[in-house]
């Protein structure tokens, strides 16, 4: 079991994901949810690819920063986090 990670170890995660990343802050899985948001490293949690109660470890290749909505709504999955979160852009044709 892997255990959990301080505040202090989060925070040093995020930014080396955010330098690997290296175009400002955004969820790992924008694709995937509405927003196209930047955002700071506060407002993003680490998601586990996989997951910890999967045996999945807490190195940097396991760990994308993710926004909360799309960290929650995946849960324990393997996979990526389901689309509904897509619907608030709805009429939206910006692009
Ligand atoms: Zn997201």
């Amino acid at each position: 079991m892997a255990k959990h990670l301080t505040k202090k170890q989060k925070d040093a995660i995020k930014h080396q994901l955010a330098y690997v990343v290296g175009f400002g802050v955004s969820c790992f899985w924008k694709t995937r949810c509405s927003s196209s948001d930047i955002f700071t490293l506060d407002e993003l949690t680490l998601d586990h690819l996989i997951p910890k109660s999967k045996d999945g470890s807490n190195n940097l290749e396991n760990l994308r920063l993710a926004c909360v909505h799309c960290n929650q709504s995946r849960g324990n999955s393997l996979f990526p986090p389901p689309q509904k979160y897509r619907s608030s852009s709805l009429n939206d044709s910006t692009k």
